[in-house]
C-alpha cells in the first residue's frame, strides 16, 4: 500500500509513487521475452529514447547505476583512469562499483560538478606511459546532482568531448536527470547527448517511473551493452511491464518538469537570505536545492531531524550540507509550506 504520508517528502525525486494511470498502463502493457527481443513495449521504449537522444540504438536497463557500470565496462579497461566532475555519482554513490566491476580509478576535476575542456586536458594521462594510468574515458553528469542540480554548460560539454576525441578518449553522459537539463536549458535531449559516444537517462527520477534507465549510443556499442547487461544480471524477461511506465511518462510527465523547477525555486528563495546558511541561488536551476550550514549554525543532521519533526523530509549530504529535491508528488503549495518550515527551523537557531 502506498503510504499516505503526513510528511512532505523532499529527500529525493526517486520517492514518487506510480500514478493510477501509470499503473494501468503497466497492467495493460503488451509484453514478451525481452531476451528474445520480443517485448514490444521494451522495443518501443528503446526506439523512442534512441530517437529523443538522437542515437541509433538504445537499451533498457534496471537502474542508473547499471547504466553507468555498463558504460565504464564498455569504454575503459582495468587499470585505466576515468575523469569525472567533483562528487560524481559514479565515483561517490555506486558502492565502489567502478573499481569492483571494471578495475578503473577516477580523477575528479573542476568545481561543483562542472569542469572545462582545459581542466580535462590538464588531467589526461597518456597511454603507453611507464607510470601513468591511461585516461580512456571522460564522464559528464547532467544535471549534476551534488552540484545542486546544475545544468552542465553545453558549450563546455561540446569542447570536452572534442578534446576527448582528439586524445582517443571515449565520452559518456550520465543523464540520470537529462530530462531536467533539457527542460531548464531549452536544449533538446538530442542536442545535449550529441557530443557523447554513449548517454543514459533515468525513468525513475523526475519522470516518476518505479524502475529503469535507458542507455543510448551507436548500434555497435549497444550490441556490446546487451552482453554487459547480461553479465551484470540485468537482462530481464517480460520487462515491458516496466517499459510501459516509461512510455506513459514520456507522454505525460515531461512537460510538467518545469513545475518541479519552479517549486525548488520557491523553497530556495524561502531560505536563501537567512543567516547561518550558504545557498547560492544561481545553482538552483532545476529540481534540487543544496545549501551549507555555517560552522556556527546547527549541523546538517540536526536540521534534517528538526525538519522531520515538523513534517518535512530532507537529506543530510554530509556534516554541513543539506539537500531538498522536488518531484511530481509534491505540490507548489507543499513546497511553499516546506520552505516556511525550513526557514523557521534555520532562523530559530
Ligand atoms: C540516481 C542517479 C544515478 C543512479 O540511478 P539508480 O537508478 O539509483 O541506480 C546515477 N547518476 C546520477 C547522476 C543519479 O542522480
Amino acid at each position: 500500500m502506498p503510504q499516505s504520508p503526513p510528511f512532505i517528502d523532499l529527500r529525493s525525486d526517486t520517492v514518487t509513487q506510480p500514478s493510477a494511470a501509470m499503473r494501468r498502463a503497466m497492467a495493460e502493457a503488451q509484453v514478451g521475452d525481452d531476451q528474445y527481443g520480443e517485448d514490444p513495449s521494451v522495443n518501443l521504449l528503446q526506439e523512442r529514447i534512441a530517437t529523443l537522444l538522437g542515437k541509433p540504438a538504445a537499451l533498457f536497463v534496471p537502474s542508473g547505476t547499471m547504466a553507468n557500470q555498463i558504460a565504464i565496462k564498455l569504454l575503459a579497461r582495468p587499470g585505466d583512469d576515468v575523469i569525472v566532475g567533483q562528487t560524481a555519482h559514479m565515483m561517490w554513490f555506486e558502492a565502489g562499483a567502478a573499481a569492483a566491476n571494471s578495475g578503473v580509478q577516477f580523477t575528479p576535476v573542476g568545481r561543483g560538478g562542472t569542469f572545462t575542456a582545459d581542466e580535462l586536458r590538464a588531467a589526461i594521462k597518456p597511454r603507453g606511459h611507464i607510470v601513468l594510468p591511461p585516461t580512456t574515458l571522460v564522464a559528464v553528469e547532467n544535471t549534476h546532482n551534488m552540484g545542486g542540480g546544475i545544468v552542465f554548460p553545453q558549450a563546455e560539454a561540446v569542447a570536452i568531448c572534442a578534446t576527448a576525441r582528439d586524445a582517443g578518449i571515449a565520452s559518456y553522459l550520465d543523464g540520470a536527470r537529462l530530462f531536467n537539463a533539457a527542460a531548464a536549458s531549452g536544449l533538446s535531449l538530442a542536442e545535449l547527448a550529441l557530443p557523447f559516444d554513449l548517454a543514459s537517462v533515468a525513468l525513475s527520477k523526475g519522470l516518476g517511473c518505479p524502475v529503469g534507465s535507458v542507455l543510448a549510443g551507436s548500434a555497435a556499442l549497444i550490441a556490446q551493452a546487451v552482453t554487459a547487461r547480461r553479465r551484470f544480471g540485468g537482462a530481464l524477461r517480460q520487462s515491458g511491464i516496466l517499459a510501459a511506465a516509461g512510455l506513459y511518462a514520456l507522454d505525460h510527465n515531461l512537460a510538467r518538469l518545469a513545475d518541479d523547477h519552479a517549486h525548488a525555486r520557491i523553497i530556495a528563495e524561502g531560505i536563501a537570505g537567512l543567516p547561518g546558511i550558504r545557498l547560492d541561488l544561481s545553482t538552483v536551476q532545476t529540481n534540487i536545492v543544496i545549501w551549507e550550514m555555517a560552522p556556527d549554525a546547527p549541523d546538517a543532521p540536526t536540521i534534517v531531524a528538526k525538519a522531520k519533526a515538523a513534517g518535512v523530509l530532507i537529506s543530510a549530504l554530509g556534516g554541513r550540507s543539506v539537500r531538498a529535491v522536488t518531484h511530481m508528488d509534491v505540490s507548489g503549495e507543499q513546497c511553499r509550506q516546506a520552505g516556511g518550515v525550513l526557514a523557521n527551523i534555520i532562523s530559530r537557531d
